[in-house]
């Protein structure tokens, strides 16, 4: 592993418990401006990771420095899109509202802030249904909103959890073209996946967890039988698809 000012994010033995129920076990990786794809059974501590690495809960034990700094420090650097079902879907709010709500308000003025929601809903091809009700607009269309929620204050990494589960392919696609037109400006992403299969010519790394990690690495030396048993035992059937990568096929997952 090497340590270095490129460096995004830097977690050192991370553990973490809910009240003496173990939730991350001794989590060690390293990336820099890369695009790093998290996976493992339900309960293996995905959404948890992912708040520590946003400075939302604070490890036990071990260390995190994201931009070699503590994460509460960078915040403003973080882009984060919660898992799905986690998020108030009838909540009585305009789209470009929820957008608004992802920006931080000293960096920017109001007029700034409008302009940057509005570039943001352009790039998921929602302008146009700025001022609509968030909750009268598809899951899909929701699920863009979210995105472009995350990218409006223009992060440096972009956190994404589940982004993918249950949500419609032309919505899917649109997000990924977003995501990469920000990966090709040097935003590295973090994000929760059941299916790398669709994305994985976009990956350099791949975090396999069941509470301790199970393996990290770049997707050819984490997606093979053997790991991918070891973090969904007998939960799961492995797929070998192109490229001869393996991934778990659980359930009716999509995401
Ligand atoms: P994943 O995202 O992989 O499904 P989580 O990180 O959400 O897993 O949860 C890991 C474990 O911690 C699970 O056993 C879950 O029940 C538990 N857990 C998650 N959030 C809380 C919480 N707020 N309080 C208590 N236990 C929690
Ligand atoms: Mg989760």
């Amino acid at each position: 592993m090497s340590y270095g000012e490129d460096r995004v994010i830097e977690a050192k033995n991370i553990s973490f418990s809910y009240n003496g129920n173990v939730a991350l076990k001794n989590v060690s990786f390293s990336i820099g401006k890369e695009f790093m794809v998290i996976m493992g059974p339900n309960g293996s501590g995905k959404t948890t990771l992912l708040k520590i690495i946003m400075g939302l809960l604070k490890p036990d034990e071990g260390t995190i420095k994201v931009f070699g700094e503590c994460p509460e420090k960078v915040r403003e650097k973080i882009g984060y899109m919660p898992q799905k079902e986690n998020i108030a879907r009838h909540f009585p709010i305009r789209v470009i509202d929820v957008v608004l709500m992802g920006i931080s308000n000293k960096r920017f003025s109001r007029k700034e802030e409008l302009k940057k929601a509005k570039e943001a809903l352009k790039e998921v091809g929602l302008e146009k249904i700025w001022d609509k009700p968030f909750s009268s607009l598809s899951g899909g269309q929701q699920q863009r909103v979210m995105f472009a929620r995350a990218i409006a204050k223009e992060p440096s990494l972009i956190i994404m959890d589940e982004p993918f589960n249950g949500v419609d392919l032309p919505s899917r696609e649109k997000i990924m073209e977003a995501l990469i037109k920000r990966m090709k400006k040097g935003v590295a992403v973090v994000t929760v996946l059941h299916n790398i299969n669709p994305v994985l010519h976009h990956v350099n790394k791949v975090l396999l967890l069941n509470k301790e990690m199970i393996a990290f690495g770049n997707p050819n030396e984490v997606l093979n039988e053997l790991t991918l048993q070891k973090a969904y035992g007998g939960m799961v059937s492995v797929v070998v698809c192109k490229e001869g990568y393996c991934h778990p096929l659980i359930g009716d997952t999509h995401g």
